[in-house]
């Protein structure tokens, strides 16, 4: 059996492991982190980047949202039914946070992610320049990883966790097995444990969410991220949080349709349910969260967004009315070409559809006929009297009335690391059993504690999930060091 011993053993190295890590070091701990994969970073090296509020970024950009303001703003949000403190702390943290980073070299651009979004994302400049987006926190995770290993951080990989030692209702250290398949006893002080989620495990997906597997589509899979850090929490006591998806609605497949995504997601186009009725106003598709909500109470848990030539023509020739950080401004571009690709993909024209009339498009897409015939025709007229006396839509009003119609199949989504909360923790991140009793020794950070959204993502806050895991990680440690000083 291979042997350590340490101050702090952190479970897992993606990006809240990684500021454990780094927040212990610099308050003098000594620090090893055991994780499953080759690398460090997890599912945040797909990601673009934080939360904070009232960051140096933002002061730059002029941007006055205050910390009080948001935390309000969040906790009106969530009903005041998250740990208030916690919130409080992560928030009050945050802006520290981005200095910390940029201390580091990391550099950040804010942005919001819709309009009525606050601009709290502090999507990370990738190295070497390029645009901002999707994998741009890779950098961030870099050097995150370059100054653990300047703090003396010992990293040893390819080592699932797979027990935290209990002593006396103690955490006093990890069992893990090493990439030879070597027995690996780590004794420590404290345990962090940061395996970042149950966002590949399907099973405990549906036994936890309640959404069956084949109702949801998980897209931008991260590997590892079964669930392990909440069954090991679990087995040593610690309570059971609630587990809240964080859905969203896209088109199927959506990495290999990334134009289609973008004129189909970005911008709220007439969407029905498979009756043939809407059932959300379609400019909340931009609050993602939301329009995942009204989906999983629709019909198969799908809807359908149906747009007609007209409007495609005009997008084409004046550009697009909605533009996101995500999918660039070129994706009605090459629209048509792109729809009779796709139209003839076995898979893929399951789920988009093309006809000249609106009965044919209901017939092929599996639409009630009369039911949809009759919502276009009541849309219509709304569009033309600039009065959506339905659902109080105001923007982007456009008439379905040129063929040929296209129809996209939207489903419920969402990513891997899309699955926060599991394990019961208190304000200073210490796992605690369900009836809140500490568990000595014992913490938990990133997604695997994350209970702090309430029942819907907050989207309001871009970030937020990047944001709890960075200020969940440096808060545990020095909560560490706090209690080391007083052992
Ligand atoms: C495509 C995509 C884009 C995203 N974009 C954003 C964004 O822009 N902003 C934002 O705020 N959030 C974003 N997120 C979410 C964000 O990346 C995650 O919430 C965040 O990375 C979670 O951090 P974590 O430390 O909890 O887990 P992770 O960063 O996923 O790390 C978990 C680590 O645990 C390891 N592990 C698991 N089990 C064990 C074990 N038994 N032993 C050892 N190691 C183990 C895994 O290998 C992994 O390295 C995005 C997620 C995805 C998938």
């Amino acid at each position: 059996m291979k042997k350590y011993e340490c101050d702090v053993a952190v479970v897992a190295l993606g990006l809240s492991g990684l500021a454990t890590a780094v927040a212990a070091a610099e308050q003098g701990l000594s620090v090893i982190g055991f994780e499953k994969m080759r690398i460090t970073g997890g599912a945040a090296n797909m990601g673009m980047g934080p939360f904070a509020v009232e960051s140096r970024v933002q002061k730059k950009t002029q941007l006055t949202l205050t910390r009080e303001e948001a935390f309000m703003f969040h906790m009106e949000y969530t009903h005041w039914n998250v740990d208030a403190h916690l919130v409080h702390d992560i928030f009050w943290k945050s802006a520290d946070t981005i200095d910390w980073l940029m201390d580091m070299g990391v550099e950040f651009i804010v942005a919001p992610y819709f309009p009525k979004a606050q601009w709290t994302a502090h999507n990370v400049i990738p190295e070497g320049g390029g645009h901002p987006g999707p994998r741009g926190a890779g950098t961030m995770i870099k050097r995150l990883t370059e100054r653990a290993e300047q703090l003396g951080v010992q990293m040893v990989f390819e080592t699932p966790v797979k027990e935290i030692i209990m002593e006396d209702g103690r955490a006093v250290g990890i069992r893990a097995t090493g990439p030879d398949g070597e027995e690996v006893e780590c004794r420590s002080k404290f345990v962090a444990i940061c395996t970042g989620g149950i966002g590949s495990n399907l099973e405990m997906k549906e036994e936890l969410t309640g959404v069956k597997p084949g109702e949801v589509e998980y897209f931008a899979d991260v590997p590892g991220l079964n669930g392990d850090g909440l069954r090991m929490a679990w087995a040593a006591g610690a309570g059971r949080a609630p587990l809240h998806p964080e859905f969203g609605v896209g088109v199927h497949d959506n990495f290999n349709h990334w134009h289609l995504e973008g004129a189909f997601r970005s911008k709220p186009e007439l969407t029905v349910n498979r009756d043939g009725f809407r059932f959300i106003n379609e400019e909340m598709n931009e609050m993602g969260s939301f329009f995942g909500n009204a989906i999983v109470r629709q019909p198969g848990k799908v809807c359908y967004e149906i747009v007609d030539t007209a409007h495609i023509k005009h997008l084409q020739k004046y550009g697009p009315e909605v533009l996101d950080e995500v999918h660039g401004s070129d994706f009605y571009d090459f629209f048509f070409e792109d729809a009779e690709t796709a139209l003839a993909e076995e898979d893929f024209s399951k789920y988009f559809f093309k006809a000249d009339t609106i009965e044919e498009l209901a017939e092929k897409a599996g639409i009630n006929k009369e039911n949809l015939v009759d919502t276009i025709e009541k849309w219509n007229s709304y569009c033309e009297h600039g009065r959506d006396l339905e659902l109080c839509r105001t923007r982007y009003m456009n008439p379905i009335s040129t063929p040929p119609y296209y129809c996209m199949k939207m489903i419920l989504q969402t990513s891997s690391g899309g699955v926060p909360g599991g394990i019961k923790v208190n304000h200073k991140l210490q796992c605690v059993t369900d009836d809140n009793k500490v568990i000595p020794g014992l913490y938990a950070c990133g997604i695997d504690a994350c209970n702090i959204y309430g029942d819907t993502y907050n989207f309001y806050f871009p970030g937020l999930n990047m944001g709890f895991c960075l200020n969940s990680g440096r808060l545990a440690a020095e909560y560490m060091a706090e209690e080391l000083n007083d052992f």
